[in-house]
């Protein structure tokens, strides 16, 4: 079956970056499942998907802005340590997640302490990087009517939404 809007695709998937370092791969887990045309996954390899059929393999070199966009220096603010409640050591590295105004999971990173100071960084992490992407389509079907309502793929055991 080929992949157009409102399939559901499962994919076996490595991403490296520009000096070959494996940043994420599904090999040795299950394979990802997305629906297509939903903004599940990045634009650029929602793109390169489009029209192929299981068994297809797909390399593609993405730019930031078809991946996780540039780095925004307004995404970098200084906040007070109170913000983190119950959180006994804040170090650079630590990686949180926040809800975005627009409802998205968004996942923040402490850069730099400073005291009561905590500067964070709002850019996902992928973002301002080139993305490398090694896809094997492993299964192509229709998506039922409540994936499509839900706009995300369903699995066997996470209809509890
Ligand atoms: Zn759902």
């Amino acid at each position: 079956m080929q992949i157009v809007s409102d399939k559901v695709v499962s994919i076996d998937y490595t991403l490296t970056d520009d000096a070959d370092e494996v940043l994420d791969s599904s090999v040795g887990d299950a394979p990802l499942v997305y629906l297509h045309g939903a903004d599940n996954i990045v634009p650029g390899l929602e793109k390169a998907l489009e029209g192929k059929s299981t068994g297809d393999e797909v390399r593609v070199v993405l730019e930031p802005e078809d991946g996780y966009g540039e780095r925004l220096a307004e995404l970098i603010s200084v906040v007070d340590r109170g913000m983190f409640e119950g959180v006994d050591e804040i170090e650079p590295g630590m990686e949180f997640q926040a809800e975005a105004p627009d409802g998205e999971t968004q996942i923040i990173t402490v850069v730099d302490v400073d005291g009561d100071e905590v500067t964070i960084d709002g850019n996902h992490p992928l973002a301002g990087q080139r993305l490398h992407f090694a896809v094997k389509i492993v299964d192509v079907r229709d998506a039922t009517d409540d994936e499509l309502a839900h706009g995300h793929p369903h699995g066997d055991d996470d209809h509890e939404h």
